[in-house]
């Protein structure tokens, strides 16, 4: 049981880090920077379980930005810079280390939701009807 959760855990990381296809690890997951594919193009995987949502902005908030943060209250502390120090150093990399870690998280994000989603199968039902409603949602957009 523990080495499977480990095989799951590893196999979250690597199709997330690479941005692979949770089902078959060939396809991709992203059609573009940060938007999830409909449908994967080797296995046809809906994306549909995906909804992922604002966690890769809070997790790259937790991970990197607050760490970051520490470092430019340290380096005011420490050095007392000028401000533009903080605006050629500090503000890049806040905004890089924000922006970057999004993918793999998102990634991650979905390979997890897949295959708790495999886990889980009594769900299925409430799934269905969150995506009726997706689903009907975009079809407004188009129609408008
Ligand atoms: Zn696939």
């Amino acid at each position: 049981m523990e080495q499977q959760q480990r095989d799951t855990f590893a196999w979250i990381m690597k199709s997330g880090w690479k941005g692979l296809c949770p089902r078959c690890g060939k396809g991709h997951m992203f059609k573009s920077w940060l938007q999830i594919t409909d449908t994967c193009e080797v296995c046809g995987l809906n994306y549909r379980f995906a909804t992922p949502d604002d966690g890769p902005a809070f997790f790259s908030l937790c991970i990197i930005a607050f760490p970051l943060i520490f470092l430019v209250v340290w380096l005011e502390v420490a050095f007392s810079p000028p401000f533009w120090v903080h605006l050629l150093t500090s503000i890049p990399l806040l905004a890089i280390g924000c922006l970057l870690p999004l993918r793999p998280i998102k990634g991650w994000l979905v390979a997890s939701q897949y295959m708790n989603k495999a886990q889980e199968a009594g769900t299925e039902k409430l799934w269905a009807q969150l995506h009726e409603r997706d689903e009907a949602k975009k079809r407004d957009k188009r129609d408008t």
